[in-house]
């Protein structure tokens, strides 16, 4: 055990030397047009408060669902900017809510990183979604456009089934679909309300996950998005911020289940992001102007600032990490 402990510390020690060494003589490939990941990595520092619009925001609305292509400004899912190295080559992963906002980030960055995606979303959304399948193809991956109403059990059903005849299997599900829409009394919450609430944000995981178990492997992954609502629920949020709560069990309970079966289970929690759930219902007028504001960053987050934390929980590298939910708030909210 000793010795083996000292012939890897030897070899790390000189496979060490031989990056020190390259990067030495780097600036002559350099010139010669090669990039190492030395230079690569030496990007300008940016400044997270500056990097992307702050408030005061123009005011929106969208009719539910929304488009991300009305917004302004555009959010930025990673469009032209989320480089990919690699990590999740050949992998086949179904991600709902894949048009826009977090999924829509996902689903580009996963396509950079070598995977094969295909994404739900509503048909009212068809336009953001097939901006997403064009960004897919371009990087020579396959692209799947599966749309459909996640509140009805036999569609989420046909939706893993078609995702894994499509695909060849899978590897990686994406729950991250949600209603959310804002109303300053419980007394506004109709039944019919509630109801479609808790079937796309608490329904469609479960008919999902189930449709899905009996295709994945060991090593593969579930991700589900919860929020900052989960730990710290708004007062006019009551029904979404229940779901989100139970988003995060889902994560914890699920994790504790699949982990002796080989496969991770965590969960994103974003705090403000700039998507088309805020600005169809999701968010008042006056919460959308100054959207993000109160947060240490003083602005919301873009979705493309969370795809590397979705493509970190789907990794294998990341093979320790399960029953976890990773932030990304501004310095806000919880986790
Ligand atoms: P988004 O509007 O871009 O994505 C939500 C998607 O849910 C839609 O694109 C739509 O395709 C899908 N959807 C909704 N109802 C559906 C249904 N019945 N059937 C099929 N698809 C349906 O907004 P987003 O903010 O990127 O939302 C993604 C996730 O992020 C959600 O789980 C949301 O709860 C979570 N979240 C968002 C924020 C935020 O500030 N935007 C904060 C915390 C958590
Ligand atoms: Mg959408």
């Amino acid at each position: 055990m000793k010795n083996e402990h000292k012939i890897s510390r030897r070899k790390v020690l000189s496979g060490l030397g031989a990056g020190l060494a390259a990067a030495a003589v780097a600036p002559v490939f350099g010139a010669e047009g090669a990039t190492t990941s030395a230079e690569a990595a030496a990007e300008p520092l940016q400044d997270p408060t500056s990097k992307f619009p702050k408030p005061p925001f123009k005011a929106q609305s969208q009719p539910w669902p929304g488009l991300a292509s009305k917004m302004e400004p555009r959010p930025d899912h990673g469009e032209t900017s989320y480089k990919g190295s690699g990590r999740l080559a050949g992998r086949k992963a179904l991600i709902t809510g894949g048009d826009s906002g977090m999924g829509r980030a996902a689903a580009i960055a996963y396509a950079r990183e070598g995977a094969d995606v295909a994404i739900n979303y509503l048909p009212a959304e068809e336009a953001d979604a097939q901006e997403v399948i064009a960004l897919i193809k371009k990087e020579g991956r396959k692209a799947l456009a599966i749309p459909g109403d996640l509140r009805d059990e036999a569609f989420c059903q046909r939706l893993v089934n078609e995702a894994v005849r499509g695909l060849g299997g899978l590897d990686i599900l994406v729950n991250n679909a949600a209603r959310q829409q804002t109303k300053p009394s419980i007394l506004d919450i109709s039944s019919a309300d509630f109801d479609a609430t808790m079937k796309t944000n608490i329904y469609a995981p479960f008919w999902l996950t189930k449709a899905a178990l009996p295709h994945l492997k060991p090593g593969a992954a579930i991700i589900s998005t919860t929020s900052e609502q989960a730990y710290d629920p708004s007062a006019e949020l009551h029904d979404y911020a229940m779901t989100k709560a139970a988003n995060m069990s889902y994560v914890k309970s699920l994790a504790k289940q699949l982990g002796p079966k080989g496969i991770r289970v965590n969960g994103v929690a974003p705090g403000p992001i700039w998507t088309p759930l805020q600005v169809s219902g999701g968010a008042t007028q006056e919460k959308l102007k100054k959207f993000g504001g109160d947060t240490p960053l003083g602005r919301p987050g873009q979705p493309v600032e969370l795809a590397s934390i979705y493509v970190q929980l789907a990794a294998s590298d990341a093979s320790y990490a399960t029953g976890q939910v990773y932030g990304a708030g501004g310095g806000g909210g919880q986790p």
